[in-house]
């Protein structure tokens, strides 16, 4: 188990609610509880991953998923012309929760 175990997990596992935009089997995105933009989604691994610095070779396909999952969601809200997307990695550069995830950001 991740030593990290987060409230990502428990929304993995639906032990909390929260607002699931998109499933697939390894991976889930949610909106942002607290959007710092007009559309804020998370790209969730479902695999406990902490940071980008945690990722293993056997996690190339994962990582390329988030991606292609971002562009699609991008298509699938109109956004395709504008948006931002990152990862925070440590606390010290702003990652709060300790579950590798990537942002999606726009105001378009
Ligand atoms: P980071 O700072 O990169 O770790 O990003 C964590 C993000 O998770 C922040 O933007 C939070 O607003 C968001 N967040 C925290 N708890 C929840 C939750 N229960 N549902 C949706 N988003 C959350």
């Amino acid at each position: 188990m991740n030593k990290y175990m987060t409230i990502f997990k428990k929304i993995i596992d639906w032990e909390i609610s929260s607002e699931i935009v998109y499933e697939q089997d390894n991976l889930i995105v949610i909106k942002d509880i607290n959007p710092k933009a007009k559309i804020h989604l998370l790209i969730i691994p479902k695999k406990e991953i902490a940071t980008i610095n945690d990722l293993k070779d056997e996690d190339r396909e994962l990582l390329a998923d988030m991606f292609f999952v971002a562009k699609k969601i991008a298509k699938d809200l109109w956004i395709e012309e504008g948006y931002n997307l990152q990862f925070n990695v440590w606390p010290k550069w702003g990652q709060e929760v300790m579950h590798l995830h990537l942002h999606l950001l726009s105001n378009i």
